[in-house]
């Protein structure tokens, strides 16, 4: 089985307090995003401590913004490939915000939040196309109203307020991966 509970196994657990219940039950959109903190900087401990609700925000200066803000996806795929989970997918996690997938709103209801550790400028690593792939793959299989055709950037369901995963995202890549995996 590769989920226990809506955890994936084959990720690092990190349980975030950031969650509610889905009201429809339902898991029909995947969501990509990406997420550095500080901008630009990878591989440090300020991530997980966000979606956690314990970052220290006097560690950076650019931390101030984020003070008391209550977010979280479901998972984040780091610059080595390696996957943390913060919420169990059964969860509704709080990553897509005030968002729109053809006429639903509020995208969280029904849909899972991926993180790349990144930006919208630098390309994504070999690692992290691997491991997303693999996610997806194992999602699809677990979640059956979930297909290739219902995998959005955040930037497709928010599009006056986000941008990612950006420009650095090969969705070509990522999806022709996924169809010959
Ligand atoms: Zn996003």
């Amino acid at each position: 089985m590769s989920f226990e509970f809506g955890w994936f196994t084959a990720a690092r657990r990190c349980e975030s307090p950031h969650f509610n219940q889905r009201p429809f039950g339902e898991i029909s959109l995947l969501v990509i995003h990406n997420i550095s903190l500080p901008a630009g900087c990878f591989g440090l401990p300020y991530i997980d401590q966000l979606f956690q609700g314990c970052l220290d925000t006097n560690a950076d200066n650019s931390f101030a913004d984020l003070a008391g803000l209550k977010v979280s996806a479901h998972f984040l795929i780091r610059r080595d490939g390696e996957c943390v989970q913060y919420v169990s997918c059964d969860d509704r996690a709080w990553h897509a915000g005030v968002s729109r997938y053809g006429e639903r709103e509020n995208c969280n209801d029904f849909s899972i939040g991926i993180e790349l550790e990144g930006t919208d400028t630098e390309p994504y690593t070999a690692a992290q196309y691997q491991q997303l792939v693999e996610l997806t793959q194992a999602l699809l299989a677990q979640y059956s109203s979930l297909s290739a055709e219902r995998i959005v950037g955040h930037c497709d369901i928010a599009p006056v307020r986000k941008t990612d995963p950006g420009p650095s995202f090969d969705w070509e890549r990522y999806l022709t991966k996924l169809r010959d995996f």
